[in-house]
């Protein structure tokens, strides 16, 4: 691994074959009926075990992952505070989630039976994580199928495996937790392996590589969850604290270095507002530090991550420039040591261009004039994606536009905090993904759901159907009518 700030070398791991990850898979579901038989508590105890050492360790777990990624440091620190947020979260509800229920009848038919549901974990989880937050992509989302009593193996990115590595180390020797959590190390040829040994695939990537892992997936009928990417459309109606949504775009747009799935891309401001939000959010833009700060805190803006994704960004605006864009601050590689690409604000760009109808993820927002609301939504829609979104403006105005919006999520005079929330499902429309985190929907989808349906004892003595004779067919004839008809509406 090189860190992409400075292009200096930050550690290695070896590649698991595919032989590897079955032998992974294989030790870890062996392991997993005790993990499950420990119940709702006994698995929170040792998930709050993990909690108390990522809290503990968080310096030394930042330096990691400021190492591979080239974040600035503010933005290596947020990680490890998310993950216990999630164990806190499922912790505590987790049993209400998933603990047994009994469902009520709805006619006299199944009245005469007592009916239960049960959750149980798939087995084994794989999950499948991209490189641009290396923890909560892939332990974040280990831990609610821990906690349904699922064993997990993670493949992180080939990028950035090394915080990662560094906490499952610290589970097996500082914590000495039961073997349910591992980790397999690679890329292609590894994660198609753990697809085909896993009972249910978490994925998290590109769309492109999204499809891949379905297609692969379907030929053992394996159900996955796709969190895929996204080009974020955010609305500044006429009205809007102009300083609100500037500030929010300009960290929206460049957080991460823009090397988020749910980062502002697009934005669309109604015409007599736009002006005045454009002036503001060039002025923010030009005013971020990038670079790669050592120990304090002294940068906004970091490095990208990914050689090709650099390339990627300077195709796109390269491409918006030759095509009539302007670009009003950046629109450039930064120098090097290091993979940098400047903030930029790009304005006069049309909707056919790449910069705003792919993903950039890169630090890059568009601007475009529209002249009323019907305009915004229209363009905000019309986009393949449809992962979350932002509107800002006057409350009233802001929410009715918001409902209107195609996407998974939408924060109202606010930007990203959806994704703060555990509460709530984060999940794309379109071909944003399938499924969610998150939420009640964010643990029940790595379980499998059993109905359990029992006589009851009076009944216990009597036949069932056979033998048919004339008279029990009158029988179930008139029964079935007296069900159809009025007779039992109260159960429903
Ligand atoms: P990617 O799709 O290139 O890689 C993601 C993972 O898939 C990596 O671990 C990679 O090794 C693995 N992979 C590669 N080829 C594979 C194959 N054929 N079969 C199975 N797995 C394979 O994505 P990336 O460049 O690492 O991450 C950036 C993308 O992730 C962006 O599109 C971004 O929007 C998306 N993303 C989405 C979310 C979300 O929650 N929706 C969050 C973060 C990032």
């Amino acid at each position: 691994m090189i860190n992409p700030a400075t292009g200096e070398p930050v550690g290695s791991v070896p590649v698991d074959s595919a032989g590897d990850v079955a032998a992974a898979v294989a030790r870890i579901r062996a392991n997993q009926p005790a993990w499950e038989a420990l119940g709702f508590k006994g698995r929170r105890r040792w998930l709050n075990e993990l909690r108390d050492w990522l809290l503990d360790n968080s310096d030394r777990v930042a330096d990691t992952l400021k190492a591979e990624t080239g974040k600035v440091r503010a933005e290596s620190t947020i990680e490890t505070p998310y993950l216990a947020d999630q164990i806190n979260f499922y912790g505590a509800k987790a049993e209400k989630f998933l603990g047994e229920r009994r469902v009520r009848a709805n006619s006299l038919l199944d009245a005469s039976r007592k009916l239960r549901l049960q959750y149980r974990p798939y087995p084994v989880v794989g999950l499948i994580s991209p490189w641009n937050f290396p923890l909560v992509l892939s332990l974040g989302d280990a831990i609610p199928a821990l906690m349904a009593g699922a064993a997990v193996v993670m493949k992180p990115s080939e990028i950035t495996p090394l915080g990662l590595n560094e906490i499952v180390d610290a589970w097996r020797d500082e914590i000495g937790g039961p073997d349910v959590i591992t980790v397999v190390n690679g890329g292609a040829e590894t994660a198609t392996a753990l697809i085909d040994h896993s009972d249910f695939v978490g994925f998290t990537g590109s769309d492109v590589t999204g499809k891949k892992v379905m297609a692969r997936a379907a030929e053992t009928l394996t159900p996955v969850s796709l969190e895929l990417g996204g080009k974020d459309p955010m609305v500044v109606l006429d009205g809007a604290n102009l300083e609100r949504a500037a500030n929010a775009a300009a960290w929206g747009g460049m957080l991460n270095s823009g090397q988020m799935c749910i980062s502002v891309e697009r934005i669309y401001v109604e015409d007599g507002a736009y002006d005045e939000f454009v002036e503001r959010l060039t002025s923010k833009v030009e005013e971020l530090r990038q670079g790669a700060d050592a120990e304090s805190v002294a940068c906004d803006v970091g490095a990208m991550t990914m050689l090709s994704q650099l390339e990627k960004v300077e195709k796109q605006v390269d491409d918006a420039i030759a095509g009539g864009a302007r670009a009003l601050t950046g629109g450039k590689r930064g120098e090097g040591p290091g993979q940098w690409f400047e903030p930029t604000v790009l304005v006069d760009v049309t909707q056919e261009m790449s910069v705003v109808e792919d993903e950039t993820f890169g630090p890059v927002v568009t601007v475009t004039r529209v002249a009323d609301q019907e305009e915004a939504i229209r363009l905000a829609n019309d986009s393949r994606y449809g992962l979350s979104a932002s509107v800002f403006g006057p409350r009233g105005r802001a929410e009715k536009v918001a409902r209107r919006i195609e996407a998974g999520a939408v924060n109202v005079n606010d930007m990203i905090f959806n994704m703060l929330a555990p509460g709530l499902p984060m999940g794309g429309w379109k071909e944003s993904g399938i499924g969610y985190r998150n939420g009640e929907y964010g643990i029940r989808k790595y379980c499998r759901s059993e109905a359990i349906v029992s006589a009851r004892t009076l009944l216990g003595s009597e036949p069932l159907w056979y033998p048919y004779t004339p008279e029990r067919h009158k029988v179930v004839q008139r029964m079935t009518r007296f069900i159809g008809g009025r007779g039992l509406r109260r159960f429903r």
